[in-house]
């Protein structure tokens, strides 16, 4: 199987204020795999976020110039477009009472500075696991499909399917951001990369391979076509 068209890996927003921290995380990050974007303000943040970016997760410092990490996780809790991606407040706040109102405020996880790299990245993945369907490392399940994105190997109701390195690309965007509506210049974004330039309707003819593919294992329902907007993967645990 070929290797050379590689999935897209998960991505982290970083948001703090401090170089040096900033820095750091992002090389910590990349490290350990995954693709950052990292902005030195909310208002900084707000911009990637705009320009078409979907984090899978934000680590998001509570102390920045701007508006504070705990104004600005209420804001994308409040923003359906947001509202779904998981949060970790970075903090050299150590009390209980600001723990909880971090978590009050809608953050997933909290870490409070200094905090080692090997601590960091073990919550990072726990909350992507929780929030993404992760059954184990690098493994995405819903109650019939299993996804594992070392092995580029699709399982449903237990055989395992071909798929194109496309349709798997695909899959697994959607596997990774469930129940959420995306439209096909997100899906090229996301999916395709945002320096090739491709027409929408590519889209759609992947979207309509990988459903005949889930048809034929009566799991065509999961990729939704919503009018006028885009697609969605829809899971009902
Ligand atoms: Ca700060």
């Amino acid at each position: 199987m070929s290797v050379v068209n590689k999935v897209p890996v998960m991505t982290i927003l970083v948001v703090e204020d401090e170089e040096a921290i900033n820095e750091m995380l992002v090389m910590i990050l990349e490290q350990a795999g995954f693709k950052v974007f990292s902005a030195m303000s909310a208002e900084a943040a707000q911009t990637i976020l705009g320009d078409d970016v979907i984090p899978n997760l934000i680590l998001l410092d509570w102390m920045l110039p701007d508006i504070s990490g705990i104004e600005f996780a209420r804001q994308l809790k409040k923003d359906a477009l947001y509202q779904e991606i998981p949060i970790i407040l970075l903090t050299a706040r150590g009390e209980e009472e600001d723990k909880i109102k971090g978590l009050e405020m809608g953050a997933d996880d909290y870490v409070t500075k200094p905090f080692s790299p090997r601590e960091l990245i073990a919550r990072i993945k726990a909350v992507i696991r929780r929030s993404h369907y992760f059954s184990s490392e690098g493994v995405l399940t819903t109650q019939t499909l299993s996804m594992d994105i070392e092995q580029h190997r699709l399982m449903i109701n237990h055989q395992q399917v071909e798929l194109s390195p496309m349709e798997f690309k695909l899959l697994q965007f959607f596997m990774s951001h469930p129940n959420k509506v995306y439209s096909r210049t997100q899906l090229l974004d996301q999916v395709w990369g945002r320096n090739i330039y491709i027409e929408e309707r590519t889209v759609d003819v992947h979207i309509r391979r990988l459903r005949k593919i889930l048809d034929k294992h009566e799991q065509k329902h999961l990729v939704q076509t919503v009018r006028g907007f885009g697609y969605r993967f829809s899971i009902v645990d």
